[in-house]
């Protein structure tokens, strides 16, 4: 239908757009990031209208990824990167159903939950149009280029829609730094591999639970906080190490002196980065998709050429190739949801920001329609 929906409180659709039946409201509760400082406001906002090509989504599930934080915080990227912005809703991974369809939209159709892929890309620039979308020569992102998800409703464009029917508004969401972990593990063969995965923060986890579902042989494990290497074993890990003990040593001796053939390097850190290089076997591969905050220092004639190593810097994820494998994982019964620790309604926002900040939690999601 092309009116605008019953209920009085429509005015926020323009007559192009086609609408599920239901009351769109004019106004919305969003968590804006309004001023230059660390901290967010959660603020009645109007409802947004999808322009050509768009979708207007109401929101089931949003759950928290380091970026938000570096934005709630205010720290010297998010100052940089986002500076220009503001006021800005933030948050990415989503999950939630179309509700009303743009001009020119209508392949989704009303009423399928969807998740979004946050890489909002031109499609037509050199990277676009030979299949490595995900680094796009003009990309925006999702939360921190346009309006995201830390709201009851967003618009996105509907290209970026993956419909995700079949699963619940949780696990909808957080397919898409599990998309990360996909591409990190899938860049090459994973199948009877042994693997040190360093870092057990959400995306390490999931790595580790996808490499055991994929047939890896042996899945190492590593972090400096306790909590997060009993996830690790439990995500099914087959030996979990401390990241601050002497990591080459174990995992020489727990290999037969050989190391590993995969090295998914997920934290950042500057000494697991060096440990990355050191525990990889002579032509294995290292994914790094952990960013150091400074640059690092790294000896390239021993650490890579003479070892003859393949490095991958992964990010994001692959379009769409990433998507249908997660997608695959999850449907043939990889269970993520013991990653999920926390659940609160939008209102709550600064206690999930502080469970996220003190790293005690696994992925926090904030649920926008309860209050
Ligand atoms: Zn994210
Ligand atoms: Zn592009």
């Amino acid at each position: 239908m092309d009116d605008a929906p019953p209920g009085g409180g429509s005015a926020a659709l323009i007559s192009t757009v086609s609408a599920l039946d239901l009351r769109i409201p004019k106004t919305m509760r969003a968590l804006v990031k309004a001023e230059p400082r660390a901290g967010a406001e959660l603020r009645e906002v109007p409802v947004p209208r999808p322009g050509p090509g768009e979708v207007l989504i109401r929101l089931e599930a949003v759950s928290l990824c380091g970026t938000d934080l570096h934005i709630y915080r205010w720290d010297e990227w998010a100052q940089g990167r986002l500076g220009k912005y503001l006021p800005r809703i933030f948050g990415h991974e989503m999950a939630g159903r179309v509700v009303a369809h743009g001009p020119g939209t209508g392949a989704v159709p009303l009423g399928t939950r969807v998740a979004a892929e946050t890489h909002l890309v031109d499609w037509t620039c050199y990277q676009c149009r030979t299949g490595r979308e995900h680094v796009c020569a003009n990309l925006k992102i999702l939360g921190v280029d346009a309006d995201g998800a830390f709201a009851e409703y967003m618009t996105l464009p509907e290209r970026n829609a993956w419909p995700s029917e079949g699963l619940s508004p949780e696990i909808a969401a957080i397919q898409e730094p599990m998309g990360n972990a996909v591409f990190a593990t899938f860049v090459e063969e994973i199948t009877t591999a042994t693997v040190a995965v360093l870092g057990c923060g959400p995306i390490g986890l999931m790595a580790v639970a996808i490499c055991k579902f994929a047939g890896a042989s042996r899945v190492f494990a590593t972090d400096v906080m306790p909590h997060r290497r009993e996830m690790a074993a439990r995500m099914g890990a087959d030996c979990v190490l401390d990241g601050a003990g002497d990591v080459e040593a174990e995992i020489r001796r727990e290999t037969g002196g050989t190391g590993v053939d995969v090295v998914l390097e997920m934290s950042g850190a500057e000494a697991a980065v060096h440990q990355a290089f050191r525990i990889a076997t002579n032509g294995g591969r290292v994914s790094l998709l952990g960013v150091p905050s400074r640059p690092i220092t790294l000896d390239f004639s021993d650490a890579i050429i003479f070892r003859g190593l393949r490095v991958y810097g992964i990010t994001g994820r692959q379009l769409w190739g990433t998507w249908y494998k997660t997608a695959a994982l999850l449907r043939e019964g990889l269970d993520v949801s013991p990653i999920i620790t926390d659940r609160l309604p939008l209102s709550r926002y600064a206690e999930a920001f502080d469970l996220l900040a003190q790293g005690v939690a696994g992925k926090v999601v904030l649920l926008p329609q309860e209050g």
